[in-house]
């Protein structure tokens, strides 16, 4: 029987593991996922769970559950030699050992990209994962708590600080998601006022959200600044050595929160592999999404999709002439990917992927969002409904959505969930504060 394995349980992975077990007939081939986290997570969900409208737990899909005729293994893949068509995996537990496969989807897809200024890597967090979502969370809702307590100052205003540095798509929705949090927050801290929190966006090019047109990113910088939050344009991040802001114009402030969404590469796993990867690290695919060595040819049993791929856009709209790395060509790549390994084993034709974007939606906080597709747009209120009805179908498997949905029903009568439970990073504290301990012999 042929052997499958696909490399990561994201977008790419979890759907084309998905396809193929439904597709495949039985004994036709054995599909093998391997991911070092057990669940797939839905990023567009990620702003909405840092700003406490979503239970952090309903935006991840468990492998294992949704993925029943397909063999989850819980490790990294850290290096393919695809010649002997072999992968190694380091589990989670075990020593590392080597795996045989006859077909092998890349699907790990992209990390943060940062540059080394200082103070980035030691005290900012990324947007990229649930466990970044819930800490952003919860580090604002303390910190509301904690600057209730002090008088007006330095230590309060660093209290009250958030900086989000990049102005895509990702990064728009978060601040703008955090703006609607404390926002929403400040009913509970009669100490504190709008005007005594500080929301500062740093983005180094002349505009935001390059995937809208330049009047809809304005309209958003518009609404952003009524909300009580700044767009600083045409300004870089200069340094952030224990939460002291720099920025390329002067400015210098202290920020207790700074996320860092600039920007994402390839997974650099690709590196340790025997495929050629482009000058941005990518695996190179062909419009049928198999790996194309550097002279064009067909490697014979890789495939790739997903953020980690260079894809050729055939509608001629890419970036480069490659599809751009979002969900939108991960979810229809992947599924496509199924059928092409499907129609493969069976001895037939692959087919090329042709996708023209849908267009763009996002949301920016309760009641705040912003739809276009073409010419057409829509701002405000209904657009934000528009990203709810529109995300909330798209998070994958039913028992997810109806819990996400649940959790925006709930929001609506009972308000957003601003219970913070920091101190799960350290759970064992109370225990030991108390534990007796066995008494000391000389
Ligand atoms: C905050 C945020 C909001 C977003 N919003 C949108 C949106 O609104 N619309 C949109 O279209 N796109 C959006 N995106 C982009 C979208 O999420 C990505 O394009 C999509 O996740 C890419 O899918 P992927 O499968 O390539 O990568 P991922 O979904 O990141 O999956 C990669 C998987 O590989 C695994 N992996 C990593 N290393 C290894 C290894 N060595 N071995 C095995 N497995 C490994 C990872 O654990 C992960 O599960 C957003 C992204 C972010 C961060």
């Amino acid at each position: 029987m042929p052997k499958v394995l696909v490399v990561g349980g994201g977008y790419t992975g979890f759907y084309t593991a998905f396809a193929l077990q439904n597709q495949l007939r039985r004994g036709e081939a054995e599909v093998t996922l391997v991911d070092p986290l057990p669940y797939m997570t839905y990023h567009p969900f990620l702003p909405e769970v840092a700003a406490g409208s979503i239970e952090p737990r309903h935006v991840i899909v468990p492998l294992r559950r949704h993925l029943k005729k397909t063999n989850v293994i819980q490790g990294k893949v850290v290096g393919i030699d695809h010649k002997k068509k072999t992968a190694t995996i380091e589990p989670s537990a075990g020593k590392p050992y080597a795996i045989k496969y006859d077909h092998i989807v890349l699907a790990a897809g992209s990390v943060s990209r940062t540059f080394p200024i200082p103070g980035v890597a030691e005290g900012a967090i990324g947007m990229k994962s649930i466990e970044e979502a819930v800490a952003v969370r919860d580090r604002i809702i303390d910190n509301f708590a904690k600057a209730a307590n002090l008088p007006a100052g330095k230590e309060r205003d660093r209290l009250l600080t958030v900086t989000v540095i990049g102005g895509g798509f990702a990064g728009i929705e978060t601040f703008a998601e955090l703006r609607s949090l404390a926002s929403g927050m400040l009913k509970n801290y009669p100490e504190l006022t709008i005007e005594d929190t500080r929301f500062h966006l740093v983005e180094a090019m002349g505009r935001i959200m390059p995937e809208v047109s330049l009047g809809t990113s304005k309209w958003v910088i518009k609404n952003l600044a009524q909300r009580g939050a700044t767009i600083h344009l045409d300004t870089q991040l200069t340094s952030a050595v224990d939460g002291k802001v720099e920025l390329s114009s002067g400015l210098k402030f202290e920020s207790d929160v700074i996320i860092w969404t600039a920007g994402v590469m390839a997974n650099p796993v690709l590196r340790k592999t025997d495929f050629p990867i482009d000058d941005r690290g990518r695996i190179r695919s062909s419009p049928t999404l198999q790996v194309t060595a550097e002279n064009g040819a067909i490697v014979a049993g890789a495939w790739a999709a997903g953020d980690n791929s260079a894809v050729p856009d055939l509608t001629g709209a890419g970036v480069g002439g490659m599809c751009v790395p979002n969900a939108q060509h991960a979810v229809r790549q992947a599924k496509l990917m199924a059928k092409n390994i499907v129609a493969d084993i069976r001895g037939e034709e692959p087919r090329k992927y042709f996708h023209k974007n849908l267009g763009v939606v996002a949301g920016l906080g309760v009641g705040h969002g912003v739809f276009e597709s073409g010419k057409f747009r829509v701002t405000g209120f209904l657009a934000w409904i528009m990203h709810r009805g529109y995300h909330g179908l798209a998070m994958p498997m039913w028992e997810r959505k109806l819990r996400v949905f649940g959790d925006w029903v709930l929001q609506f009568f009972v308000g957003r969930d601003t219970a913070a439970i920091s101190l799960r990073e350290t759970p064992t504290a109370y225990f030991r504060a108390f534990a007796s301990r066995p008494a000391r012999t000389k």
